[in-house]
């Protein structure tokens, strides 16, 4: 046997080609998906990555913030990596390194040494601290541990230094995205309230998105409407600057100086209902204005819900151009309706992403036959039901609370459909089952520009119509016989 370079290895263990056979036949049975589902203590091929990643993420979204991870530097090069190769941009970010005697004596003075070194070497406004596991494991005190810092004068006294706690054994990347976003709001919001004070603005929250796409069209959305606005966390220049021959290590993120006065904002709406809950309750109390939290705008009704909030909130009307756009969409959909009415897919994600992509397939008389959430609540799986329920596609449709791609892999091996939309790692249970995958999720490491393509609004719509209608036509084109290749499809 020889491996890739042609070198001969010896086998670990040898199978009788037989018994491999008879694994690979049994592994798509409905007996090993009765087992497989009946897995309690294993997780495999998760869909969803570690808190510390949607920290991260937000952090990125401010100006000058260097995200620093108070914990093991294997975690960060993770969290680094999965940035990097979703964006194919760099993701900039610091470890205090934490090593094994970290674990046994604490972290305080990794973390001391840390701040002290990438405040002078990086020069950052502020640094957005967040914990793998291992600090939280050993219960480092961030609250005490920072203080110490200011009083050693590792940084200054006033340097805005937020910080998270967010321990992967107990959520996901949305959860460190909700939990970083509170402490930055919190920092960089405290004592900015003033009394009588309206900037007009609109606070948008995107949630964990990763499309800088879809950050893009919120702001041409509301640009259209005239409506004065700070996105809270704008990532669309960080991780799609362009490319001009200059590296810069901070490129755009939201203004700090805007972030301070969005507690006296107009209106705060968050986008990401079940990504921001604990960051939503925060505002709800102490920011100023009105505050309204809607689901993610992906399909035509999740837009106009959108759009219509924004004219009653500013007492302005959709402007003409947004509404050419909707019926540009609707034309969209019903000239590709053809293709993807009655087709069944797989849908798994985050359950911003999932209950956009559910609301979208039913617009389109498409069926969100198996639905995967990997880490949802019970709140998230009703909302999913009453979609399923208030259409007639959605008979018979599944969801399948906080299980992984490998329940998933079961699914379409004894019950198939025709698609899966997700992200990159549903790829190998995609080609098992010889089906098509729509990468519309997060991370998406083996195509390329995918985050800059909306999949929010009008526009989204239109992208996510022609992707997956197209594939069907191509399918169509490259397996039919002679006599049924067509010129018109
Ligand atoms: S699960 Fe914990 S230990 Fe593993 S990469 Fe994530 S933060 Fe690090």
């Amino acid at each position: 046997m020889a491996n890739a370079l042609g070198l001969d290895v010896k086998p670990v263990t040898e199978y009788a080609p037989e018994e491999v056979e008879r694994v690979r036949n049994w592994i798509n049975s409905a007996d090993y998906k009765e087992k497989n589902f009946a897995r309690q203590a294993l997780v495999i091929n998760p869909a969803h990555a570690c808190q510390p990643l949607g920290a991260q993420l937000v952090a990125h979204g401010f100006e000058g913030t260097l995200p620093f991870v108070h914990g093991s530097q294997g975690c960060a090069s993770y969290y680094r990596s999965t940035l990097n190769r979703h964006f194919r941009e760099p993701a900039p970010a610091v470890s205090d390194a934490m090593t094994e005697d970290g674990a046994v004596f604490g972290g305080q003075a990794n973390l001391h040494e840390g701040l002290e070194n990438a405040y002078a070497l990086y020069k950052p406004k502020m640094m957005a601290v967040f914990t793998s596991c291992m600090p939280e494991v050993i219960g480092d005190d961030l609250t005490a541990f920072i203080n110490n810092a200011r009083q050693k004068g590792c940084i200054p006294a006033d340097f805005p230094t937020p910080y998270a706690n967010t321990p992967s054994f107990n959520g996901t990347h949305i959860h460190g995205y909700d939990a970083m976003l509170l402490s930055i709001l919190q920092t960089l919001t405290e004592g900015k309230k003033i009394e009588g004070r309206c900037t007009g603005k609109l606070n948008l929250i995107a949630g964990c998105d990763f499309n800088t796409g879809d950050y893009r069209e919120y702001k041409r959305i509301l640009d259209a409407f005239g409506i004065a606005h700070t996105l809270l966390a704008d990532i669309s220049e960080t991780f799609d600057a362009p490319c001009d021959g200059n590296y810069q290590v901070y490129a755009g993120g939201t203004k700090l100086e805007d972030t301070a006065d969005s507690i006296n904002g107009k209106a705060t709406i968050t986008l990401g209902p079940y990504a921001t809950p604990k960051t939503f309750a925060w505002i709800r109390e102490n920011f100023a204005g009105e505050h309204a939290s809607m689901p993610m705008p992906i399909g035509i009704e999740k837009t106009d819900a959108l759009l219509l909030k924004l004219a009653e909130l500013f007492g302005k009307t959709v402007p003409a151009p947004l509404k050419a756009e909707r019926g540009r969409a609707v034309d969209a959909m019903t000239d590709a309706q053809q293709y993807m009415h009655g087709k069944k897919f797989a849908v798994y994600g985050d359950p911003d992403y999932l209950l956009g992509y559910v609301s979208f397939l039913l617009e389109m008389g498409a069926r969100p036959y198996h639905i995967l959430c990997s880490r949802g609540t019970k709140k998230v799986e009703k909302e999913l039901r009453g979609l399923l329920d208030a259409s007639s596609y959605g008979k018979g449709c599944t969801i399948y609370m906080n299980k992984d791609l490998w329940h998933l892999r079961s699914l379409l091996m004894t019950d198939p459909v025709d698609a899966i939309i997700g992200d990159t790692h549903g790829k190998f249970a995609a080609r098992d089952a010889g089906i098509p995958l729509f990468r519309f999720g997060f991370p998406v490491f083996d195509r390329v520009n995918k985050h800059r393509y909306p999949l929010i609004g009008y526009q989204g719509v239109i992208n996510m119509v022609t992707e997956i209608c197209n594939k069907f036509i191509d399918i169509r084109d490259e397996t039919c016989e002679d006599r049924f290749f067509e010129m018109m499809r």
